[in-house]
């Protein structure tokens, strides 16, 4: 049967994953990324070769994929800009993966290949229009149109949604990663507990605000803490603003929502679809379903996978 390998490059790990066409994982890798200051282009081509080599054992192998966080040049498979990774920042991809394997290599963004491992084997499965969003430290995205992954950039994390708002990690103002997002989580409660607001996070972070994280304040939400309950209320009305947007836009059918928050689904779901209710046009809410992802991990390495298989599909056929 035929299988292919898929890459995820992340700020921290890097995860390999070889998939069977029917989108069952038979084997998986994950290690650190090599992304100290000063790393060369050849120190993760090697370390790319060396751990690939490994999984290439399979003799039906279609091709290697990647997804890769940062903005990417698909139609070179180079990686243009990475914030995260800077190791990787005008890496050419394709050609060293192709030359040294004599593979067919796509290159996708991270969570456009996300994306794509949901429409093909995920909750996105029995639709054709679909936004997909990813919330962990930041917010990532994809978009499904007509069945196919829609080739843009899809940064729905940089969706304004407070004109004058908070600075964002991409030099903006008031974008829906700076409101929506692990990460922006955490600001907004240091910044109330700060101005004194009464809470027991105060106690659950030993008086150190800077040890706060997402999961605590999603536990102390759960125990009736009213400055968390607030805090991701906050996030459901942000994101039900920013989904309203990509929905006046797309039309979609589903809204798929993943990554390391949905966790606290329970918390901020209410919240979203009454702003989202509220700032869509009628015909088009009425039928989008808000959905969560079926992925947990391994998604973006099992998306570029399956966008090897559809590509050596189009080839054949
Ligand atoms: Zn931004």
């Amino acid at each position: 049967m035929r299988s292919a390998i898929g890459v995820d490059i992340g700020g921290t790990k890097i995860k390999i994953v070889h998939v069977s066409e029917k989108g069952d994982v038979l084997k998986r890798m994950m290690k650190s990324t090599p992304n100290a200051r000063g790393d060369s282009h050849e120190k993760v081509k090697n370390f790319l070769i060396d751990n690939l080599k490994e999984m290439l054992q399979d003799k039906d192998l279609v091709g290697i994929g990647f997804g890769i966080a940062g903005v990417i040049d698909r139609k070179n498979g180079i990686v243009i800009e990475s914030p995260n990774i800077p190791s990787i920042n005008g890496f050419r991809v394709k050609e060293t993966i192709e030359k040294e394997f004599s593979l067919p290599v796509i290159v996708e963004n991270d969570a456009n290949s996300y994306a794509y491992a949901e429409k093909w084997i995920g909750a996105g499965k029995n639709f054709d229009n679909i936004v997909v969003l990813t919330l962990g430290t930041g917010i990532g995205g994809g978009i499904i149109y007509k069945g196919e992954l829609f080739e843009g950039a899809a940064e729905v994390g940089h969706v304004v949604i407070e004109p004058d708002g908070r600075y964002c990690t991409c030099r903006s103002f008031g974008c829906l990663e700076s409101y929506a997002s692990g990460r922006a989580i955490v600001e907004r409660t240091i910044s109330s507990l700060e101005k004194g607001v009464e809470s027991m996070l105060r106690e659950s972070c030993g008086g150190n605000f800077y040890k706060l994280t997402p999961e605590l304040v999603y536990k102390a939400a759960l125990e009736g803490d009213n400055l968390s309950r607030e805090v991701f209320r906050e996030v459901g009305r942000y994101l039900g603003i920013g989904i309203a947007n990509l929905i006046n836009i797309f039309g979609s059918d589903a809204v798929i929502i993943g990554g390391g928050l949905i966790g606290a689904w329970d918390l901020f779901i209410e919240e979203l679809k009454r702003e989202f209710t509220k700032r869509t046009l009628k015909p088009l809410s009425a039928r989008v379903k808000i959905i969560k992802a079926t992925f947990k991990k391994d998604s973006g390495s099992i998306g570029a996978a399956g966008l090897i298989f559809k590509t050596s599909t189009h080839i054949a056929s």
